[in-house]
């Protein structure tokens, strides 16, 4: 375990030192990227490789949110964090409505690696838990508010908030997989496409 952790340390240190973005399947958190699928929203392939990057400083409030959960048998699984601004752009030309994707004249938090979209799972069986929507459900029921739900899938949803609060990270009232690391202002909107940062991670 101490050994791992010497890793993740070594991981982010390293990108520290280099491109300031972290991949966060070196941190051990698992990653389910529907935008390098056509299983999106937008119906066609937006990424074109799996690759999930934050902020150094994000990653690595990441990691404490998945060793907290740690001990209670309990992780993340993330759906999405930096994406490249031509992506937002892309999204808004085909969807053209504030509600449901940024504008990019202001650009997005993932634009700027400060932005991750994620579920809780069961570490025992890899299972997500259950949840008010499945990711990308852009209705009301995915509110941080919305409360006509079972008990357990609020209590589920709570405990993504409460931890992600804990380690810094801001939730966003209209969609309970989202959230901000707080400060993302301090980091720009880039366009770098994710096989250039794969080029520039070591180790990635
Ligand atoms: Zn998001």
């Amino acid at each position: 375990m101490k050994r791992s952790f010497n890793l993740i340390a070594l991981a982010i240190l390293v990108a520290c030192a280099s491109s300031n973005f972290v991949d966060v399947e070196s941190l051990g958190i698992p990653i389910d990227v529907r935008y390098a699928t056509t299983n999106n929203f937008m119906h066609e392939q937006l990424y074109p490789i799996a690759k999930v990057y934050l902020r150094a400083p994000a990653a690595r409030a990441l990691a404490d949110v998945e060793r907290d959960l740690a001990h209670e048998h309990l992780g993340i699984k993330v759906f999405d964090g930096y994406r490249p601004w031509s992506v937002t752009k892309k999204m808004w030309d085909k969807i053209h409505d504030p509600d449901y994707v940024a504008d990019p004249a202001k650009g997005s938090r993932h634009n700027r690696g400060a932005a991750v979209d994620l579920t809780l799972i069961d570490l025992r069986t890899g299972q997500e838990l259950a949840m008010p929507t499945p990711y990308d459900d852009f209705t009301s029921r995915a509110h941080q508010d919305f409360n006509d739900l079972p008990p357990e899938v609020i209590a589920n949803r709570a405990k993504l908030r409460d931890v992600m609060i804990k380690h810094g990270f801001e939730p966003l009232p209209t969609e309970w997989w989202h959230f901000d690391y707080a400060g993302w202002q301090r980091f720009g909107i880039e366009n770098v496409p994710l096989p250039e940062l794969e080029r520039r991670t070591p180790g990635a």
